[in-house]
């Protein structure tokens, strides 16, 4: 380690060099619940130090893992075989944004949040909204292709840039895609790094797609006391002729978790919610607002709650995202999924979350972005108890089965990182997989570029999980 590590500080300023054991523990977790040290950590503030560091790895073979702000589900940053975190989150936040292009330049450090709060400024609105979008970085976004509530309507990440600046594993700079909104010359390969996790470039720019900021917005939230039925709900609804921009769901301990944690008035008895938002013009929602209540009272609804201000629904959707710090207090070990099924599966999905929950004595809440058919179980236990974590990695392992079996995918939103990579070849079948490693190997020839991520590594081929570390 000494020789790179003498040369990395000679190119790179010292004060951005970390290699205290304080500074690199600081950087061994995400909030996934891996632990790994890395040997030293680079805070990149500039393009050029990206290359070198990337040339430098190269040079030596040393590990680099690309880093946001660290809120990965699935284990992404973690530097699992040690060498170098980068971290671009101390990289100069610039929003440079086009209102007559409709369009954003920005760099990766960018908060999420902080671009559609600009763009509202204008009447625009970047529609990509991930709960954590308030502490996320953009370049973490884009490397994770995450999503949000909006994405029922808006789409995802993926479907809102349309250039980015990317340092190669090899360390060139390049650009990908521009500035217009068409663009098909030669194979898409801002899609490509969309997405790949940290293990094809490091994104060090990015240009995205604004759109109109929707003239109003209606929120509903409507209480069943049978998960089933509020499954069948959402899928009447969207089969419905419309398209609610928000559709998300969240079952009864969640409700009791969320209002234990900041209470907001969740109605308590309810087994689950359904809170979803319309939005259009005024006129148009009027209508739409009635039609939803009919589908919802023939559908069984036990109460349909309408907010009387913006404020009122504004603190429903609080309550939405504090889902997630809210069961984390209920036991020390949150194993979050995020198996997505196709929509009309929904109520079959939860029936099999219900049995994997008898099966094997585990404690499964779920909620998520129903809407489009990503519901995040999460497995609330304790990790120092071995025996019980046996149970949730089964637990795990038949979650994923039963998502494949009814046609859905390992994860909508959260990455496979290292927690998911064993089930790559389950999904996509041994030649898929390989295609996608004989790209990543095209791109990465040294294997330098976050490795241990996506890809299962030999040993873990077949084996189980790994969620248990
Ligand atoms: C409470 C909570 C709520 C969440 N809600 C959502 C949600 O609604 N939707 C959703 O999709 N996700 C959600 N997440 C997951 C997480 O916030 C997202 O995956 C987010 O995109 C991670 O961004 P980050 O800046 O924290 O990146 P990190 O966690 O630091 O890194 C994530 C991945 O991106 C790579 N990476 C980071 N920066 C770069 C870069 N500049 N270039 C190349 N690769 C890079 C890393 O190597 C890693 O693989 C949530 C997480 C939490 C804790």
């Amino acid at each position: 380690m000494g020789k790179w590590l003498k040369e990395l500080q000679e190119w790179i300023p010292e004060n951005q060099v970390l290699t205290t054991l304080a500074d690199r523990h600081s950087y061994s977790f995400d909030a996934s619940f891996g632990e790994h040290l890395p040997d030293a950590v680079v805070q990149a503030k500039e393009k050029h130090e990206v290359l070198e560091v990337l040339k430098l790895a190269n040079r030596y073979k040393v590990p680099v893992h690309p880093r946001g702000s660290g809120t990965c589900l699935s284990g992404g940053p973690l530097p699992v075989h040690g060498g170098i975190v980068l971290d671009m989150s101390q990289f100069p936040a610039v929003i440079d944004l086009h209102p007559r292009d409709l369009t954003v330049n920005v760099t990766p450090s960018v908060l999420t949040g902080n671009i559609n709060k600009a763009a509202e400024k204008h009447g625009l609105m970047y529609a990509p909204d991930p709960s954590s979008a308030h502490v996320a970085t953009i370049g973490g976004n884009l490397a994770e292709n995450s999503g949000g509530p909006r994405g029922l309507k808006y789409g995802v990440t993926k479907d809102h840039v349309i250039g980015l600046e990317v340092v190669t594993p090899e360390g060139e700079l390049i650009r990908t895609g521009g500035q217009t909104i068409k663009n098909v010359t030669g194979i898409d390969l801002t899609k490509l790094i969309v997405g790949s996790e940290g293990t094809l470039g490091v994104i060090v720019g990015a240009t995205l797609k604004l759109m109109p900021k929707p003239p109003a917005v209606q929120t509903i939230m409507v209480a069943f006391d049978e998960v089933r039925k509020a499954g069948e709900a959402i899928s009447q609804t969207l089969t419905s002729g419309i398209l609610p921009s928000k559709m998300e769901f969240m079952d009864h301990a969640c409700i009791v978790a969320v209002e234990k944690f900041q209470p907001v008035g969740l109605p308590v008895s309810a087994a689950a919610v359904i809170i979803l938002e319309l939005d259009g013009h005024p006129e148009t929602l009027r209508i739409e607002r009635g039609l939803i209540e009919k589908i919802m009272v023939g559908m069984g609804a036990k109460e349909i709650i309408i907010p009387k201000s913006d404020d009122e629904a504004g603190k429903l959707w609080h309550a939405r995202k504090q889902v997630s710090p809210a069961i984390a207090k209920i036991k020390p070990t949150k194993v979050s999924e995020d198996a997505t099924v196709p929509r009309s599966k929904i109520p079959d999905f939860m029936d099999r979350l219900e049995s994997i929950k008898e099966k094997y004595n585990v404690e499964v809440v779920a909620f998520g972005h129903a809407g489009d058919g990503n519901l995040h179980p999460n497995i609330l236990c304790d990790k120092r108890d071995v025996e019980e974590m046996k149970r949730v990695e089964k637990a795990v392992e038949e979650m994923f089965q039963a998502a494949l079996d009814l046609g859905g995918t390992l994860s909508g939103e959260h990455g496979i990182g290292t927690m998911k990579a064993p089930f790559m070849e389950l999904e996509l079948g041994e030649i898929g997989l390989d295609m996608m490693k004989r790209i990543k190997d095209s791109w990465d020839p040294n294997g330098i570029l976050n490795p241990g991520k996506v890809f299962p590594e030999r040993s873990e081929v077949g084996a189980s999980s790994g969620v248990v570390c």
